[in-house]
């Protein structure tokens, strides 16, 4: 084969390959969602991905954040609800794979490290159960409060959460700090005198810190160990993995191509270390799949597939 058509050959392999279209489209979501920048008014679209409602240009909201506000202002959260129900019953956790702005995040800063840290199954079964006890203190908080101001039972628990109470769990997510609180201050910045910004950081409040240094952990943690908040910390995350195993769309191996003998490639390329060669062939839906398909263009023998429904 000439050199033109090897490297001809490879493009080829790259554009073909899943990867490259969910990168693709991880990007191309992420202009979506920012496209008030080019003077797109918002949709009224609510998804369950880590995103934030503290920025003008958005065009979609995140589905969890409007939940515990509408809460806090005594209205049912119907819409968010049906929103988390209606994507986890069709397609389970894919926008975490192919949507979430912060997954995006995670992914790209998997790319700094070669070599990933390894933690024991042990530690990793534990570690999953994190993020579930999130969403429970979370929603316990969100629920409590919004009884609290509809019966006018425990004055003063609303001035006792501060900053909290509207939106207990956006008030220090690392994606709002990420996407919102960051850029509002490297803006602010630019306008300050360094009299004004020295003033300014000495009287800084607790919340920012507080917020920046979990932002700061989270990304670096994505560093070492891939899609770590997805996996231990997201409620995002907990709330579709819990609904995933009900959903429509799961994965199948096909047992005549697959060599499983020797061969763990597509357990060892899965960043959410699903036990993909345990699971039923015909389908399965673990809680914890994102749907990245890693595991499918990893397979030399093409044995792994989606499966819908
Ligand atoms: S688990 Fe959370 S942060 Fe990760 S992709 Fe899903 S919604 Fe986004
Ligand atoms: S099982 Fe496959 S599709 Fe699911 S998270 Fe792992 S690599 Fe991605």
């Amino acid at each position: 084969m000439t050199e033109a058509k090897e490297s001809a050959s490879r493009v080829k392999r790259f554009f073909w390959r899943i990867e490259t279209a969910r990168k693709i489209t991880q990007f191309l979501s992420i202009i979506l969602f920012n496209a008030g920048l080019f003077g797109v008014g918002s949709w009224p679209i609510l998804l369950p991905v880590m995103y934030t409602l503290g920025i003008q240009q958005k065009t979609v909201g995140d589905a969890f954040a409007m939940l515990q506000w509408m809460l806090h202002d005594l209205v049912f959260p119907w819409l968010p609800l049906a929103s988390f129900l209606l994507v986890a019953v069709f397609l389970g956790r894919a926008l975490c794979g192919w949507v979430c702005p912060f997954g995006l995040v995670q992914d790209l800063l998997g790319y700094v490290k070669k070599k990933r840290m390894e933690l024991s199954m042990r530690t990793h079964d534990l570690l999953v159960n994190v993020k579930y006890v999130i969403l429970g203190i979370i929603l316990l908080i969100s629920v409590t409060l919004a009884l609290s101001l509809a019966t006018g039972v425990i004055q003063g628990y609303k001035a006792a959460l501060g900053a909290l109470a509207p939106a207990p769990f956006s008030a220090l997510s690392p994606a709002d700090t990420l996407f919102a609180v960051l850029p509002t201050m490297v803006s602010a910045l630019g306008n300050t005198s360094l009299d004004a910004l020295a003033a300014g950081i000495l009287v800084v409040r607790p919340l920012l810190w507080a917020r920046l240094a979990i932002m700061v952990t989270i990304l670096v943690l994505a560093v070492y160990i891939p899609r770590s908040w997805c996996k231990y910390l997201c409620p995002h995350g907990a709330a579709l993995a819990f609904l995933n195993r009900f959903s429509f769309l799961g994965l199948k191996r096909d047992p005549l191509k697959c060599t499983k003998a020797g061969c763990r490639t597509c357990v060892e390329v899965c960043p959410m270390y699903v036990p993909i060669l345990d699971l039923p062939w015909e389908k399965f839906t673990d809680p914890e799949c994102i749907y990245c398909l890693k595991c499918a263009d990893a397979c030399t023998t093409k044995a792994i597939k989606p499966k819908f429904p």
